[in-house]
């Protein structure tokens, strides 16, 4: 059927987001995406993560809300995300309450017919419920399509039965050898779902077709006979400072507060830190990294937990951490937010010079937009093959030298990346060197395309615009 026989009125699209940031974040950035190309959203979420996302609600978007069973699991009242806790136990609590709003959503999907279901890939079962109701299905698992890629490699290189996977991923454009092996666990939590979401009409990847590379994009269209959506950047929906510091969650300090400081900054000076949503480091691995960036002598812009620096907490708590007379010392040359950050701010400011990242792939794409290098110290999930597509395949970023690969951000690490492997890693970026300079320049490139790629005419925008005749075809095939 020509396009021009397409019935040209406005999708209804349904979309479920996993709660943990890093997944809602950019789902719900991608269902705001397409109603304003004019389709209907619905983002069917729970109470607590609903307030997040009020203020997105018009007659285009609208919030479908199901009970989170908290008490059911055991987790207190409103808690509903990953993001919430702090520990393994807990978290698992939140995974295995998610898995149980597979009834309600499922009701909601029955009742409430669509052209096509957008669902994170922690929902496998929602390719049943899409076949049975003949809606199409995407999949969004947050990754690149470069991770994608090395995962399934890995996984088709590696028999399941092994103990320890080889660290050298196989067959890619690019003979990548990772820093460390992938935990048995999450081989074996992803591998069934990236089956699963290879059975979708498609995945939607928040990046954009230059960064991931045409290599990449035909080898995975090649080896699974999947095709990839790349509609990213998608964090560029947020334009104003205010969307920027209420992306997610509301930051804890102003968007006033902090450009008044970065302004107060050289261009390219400030070394922003910051290790995503839910990592967390123990107290000597923080005082490692404070004392390295002391001894660097930058700026810095350092994100914390927000439980490091509660009023409560005593000068022997602090110590533990942070080393004595640090705050005073660097009253002027840093600046620590203790609790959520306005990251997509930060990083746009002329005055950021390097972001020393888990490299988790929101953080990896945002920092990418903006044109800024990286120092990475992936941690957990898909982030060490983020390191590699980020410092050897697109030379934009130094590594750290991390070598501890956990299932989930809050396990307790048994190593230390000590304070002279971050201290070094730092300074071969912000001393502006010949090396610091071209990685520079590869990043400020890369920018300047993921800008392109989002505004009309630009490959993602094109993209956005293909998904959405192709969604369009699908419904015209099941009239
Ligand atoms: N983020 C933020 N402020 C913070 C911490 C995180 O805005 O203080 C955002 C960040 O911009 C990104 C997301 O939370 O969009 C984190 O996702 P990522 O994939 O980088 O890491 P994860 O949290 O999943 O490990």
């Amino acid at each position: 059927m020509g396009a021009l026989d397409l019935d040209e009125g406005p999708l209804t699209l349904h979309f479920i987001p996993y709660p943990s940031p890093g997944h809602m974040i950019p789902l719900c950035d991608i269902a705001r995406l397409f109603s304003s190309r004019g389709h209907h959203v619905t983002i069917i979420t729970t109470p607590s993560n609903a307030q997040t996302l009020h203020k997105f609600v018009s007659h285009r978007l609208r919030l479908h809300t199901v009970n989170f069973p908290s008490r059911q699991l055991g987790l207190p009242e409103g808690v509903e995300n990953l993001a919430a806790v702090n520990s393994v136990e807990d978290s698992d609590r939140v995974h295995e309450a998610a898995m149980l709003l597979r009834g309600p959503i499922e009701c909601f999907l029955e009742r409430n017919p669509a052209d096509c279901i957008v669902a994170d890939f922690f929902f496998p079962w929602v390719h049943d419920v899409a076949t049975k109701l003949r809606i199409p299905r995407l999949v969004f698992n947050g990754f690149s399509l470069f991770a994608v890629c090395a995962m399934h490699s890995m996984y088709a290189n590696n028999p399941m039965h092994l103990d320890a996977y080889s660290n050298v991923v196989r067959d890619l454009p690019h003979r990548i050898t990772l820093n460390a092996t992938p935990p048995k666990v999450l081989v074996d939590l992803t591998k069934p779902l990236l089956e699963t979401e290879l059975k979708s009409h498609g995945i939607i990847v928040n990046n954009f077709a230059e960064l991931d590379g045409e290599d990449y994009i035909q080898h995975y269209e090649k080896t699974t006979g999947h095709k990839a959506w790349h509609i990213g950047p998608v964090s560029h929906i947020c334009r104003t400072a205010e969307e920027k510091t209420e992306r997610g969650q509301e930051s804890v300090v102003s968007a006033h507060k902090c450009l008044s400081w970065l302004n107060s900054k050289r261009a390219n000076s400030v070394l922003y830190i910051c290790f995503g949503s839910i990592n967390q480091f123990s107290d000597k691995q923080l005082y490692e990294m404070a004392c390295a960036v002391e001894a660097s002598g930058c700026d810095f812009v350092w994100v914390v937990p927000e439980k490091k620096g509660k009023e409560n907490e005593s000068e022997e708590e602090k110590e533990k951490w942070l080393p004595r007379g640090f705050e005073k010392r660097n009253v002027m040359k840093g600046m620590i937010i203790r609790g959520w950050a306005p990251q997509v701010l930060i990083l746009g400011h002329v005055a950021l010079g390097a972001f020393l990242t888990h490299c988790g792939w929101n953080s990896t794409v945002e920092a990418v937009s903006a044109g800024v290098p990286m120092i990475t110290w992936p941690v957990h999930d898909e982030q060490f093959y983020n390191e590699k597509l980020i410092s050897e395949v697109r030379g934009i970023g130094v590594e750290v030298g991390a070598e501890e690969w956990d299932v989930i951000g809050f396990v307790e690490k048994k190593k230390v990346v000590g304070r002279e492997s971050i201290e070094k890693a730092v300074r071969r970026l912000m001393d502006g060197g010949d090396e610091a300079q071209q990685i520079r320049r590869r990043a400020r490139e890369l920018g300047k395309k993921a800008r392109a790629a989002v505004e009309e005419g630009g490959s993602s925008h094109k993209n956005l615009t293909s998904l959405i005749d192709e969604l369009k075809r699908l419904r015209e095939c099941r009239k």
